[in-house]
């Protein structure tokens, strides 16, 4: 039995997808790292921190999606798909930066083995300036500082009065310990595939989903992936439909970065293209549809 109740007033609570970033280990200036937020009754849920996610958080608030908090404050429940850089190399952003603009409660990350050793190394590389807040004229709550690392496995991993998290193995390659999520709210159905190849479970899990944020290419390589490739979930969460397009920054070759360089006007580098507010919006509320995130 669901704990997910509607709001009092007997509407739907709203659900937003908030794609902070969505780029690959290659620096595009438009897309940071992998990071996602899913906010519901105004509260956030963050979904891998890659470069950039608190900037992004941050982006987002000014553009009205007030559960950020200034400063990203209100970003204190996050899961983590897997332990690759371009999804993890905001954490030491995602524990600073919020404590220092004002967050005073500790940071609960959900993430794969390894986490918890992730986490005291990077509480260790910053130990100085820690202490320097801490015991300096700053003299910052050292709670905000904490982290409580929740090492998962497969299934229900975490709920709450307005969310409902199972993780799923996806298939990365050689990594190990690699997970998708479904995400349940009161009014939708999320899931976030992580980085894998097609497999059964994502399959399963995306069964009756309203949205799915899945891994994907560039639109050149695309082209040549095998219909039988990309068709296993479209079958399962709406309606198959060719993707618009891609959110994608690819990866950069070193002529391809001197050709940017050489274009590239005056106040046009910001990650514009992140930060998409998807949910919640007028005409931005499928009902069922998919959206392309690639990431390695
Ligand atoms: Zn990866």
């Amino acid at each position: 039995m669901s704990r997910l109740k509607p709001r009092r007033n007997g509407q739907s609570a709203p659900t937003q997808i908030v794609m902070l970033g969505t780029g690959t280990p290659a620096p595009h200036p438009e897309r940071s790292g992998p990071a996602t937020a899913i906010v519901v009754n105004g509260t956030s849920y963050l979904i891998d921190f890659g470069p950039g996610v608190i900037r992004r958080a941050q982006a987002a608030y000014e553009k009205g999606i007030a559960a950020m908090g200034c400063g990203a404050i209100n970003l204190r429940t996050a899961f983590l798909t897997h332990l690759h850089m371009d999804h993890t190399a905001g954490y030491p952003d995602l524990i600073l930066t919020p404590w220092i603009m004002g967050r005073r409660k500790p940071l609960e990350v959900f993430g794969p083995i390894g986490l918890k050793a992730m986490t005291k190394h990077v509480l260790q590389a910053w130990r100085v300036d820690i202490e320097n807040r801490v015991n300096g004229p700053d003299k910052l709550p050292p709670a905000g500082s904490r982290v409580n690392v929740h090492e998962i496995a497969p299934g229900l991993v975490y709920e709450d009065r307005n969310i409902r998290v199972t993780a799923f193995p996806v298939s990365h390659g050689e990594l190990r310990n690699a997970f998708g999520f479904r995400f349940e709210t009161p009014d939708r159905t999320i899931v976030i595939s992580g980085d894998t190849a097609p497999t059964q479970t994502t399959e399963k899990h995306c069964e009756g989903c309203d949205v799915l944020i899945h891994e994907a290419y560039s639109q050149d390589t695309y082209a040549k992936v095998l219909s039988s490739q990309i068709s296993y979930v479209f079958d399962r969460t709406g309606p198959a439909r060719e993707p618009s397009q891609t959110r994608s920054g690819g990866s950069l070759s070193p002529r391809q970065c001197r050709r940017r360089a050489e274009v590239a006007q005056p106040g046009t580098g910001s990650a514009r293209r992140d930060a998409a507010h998807l949910l919640g919006q007028g005409r931005h509320r499928p009902r069922s549809g998919y959206f392309l995130n690639r990431s390695v």
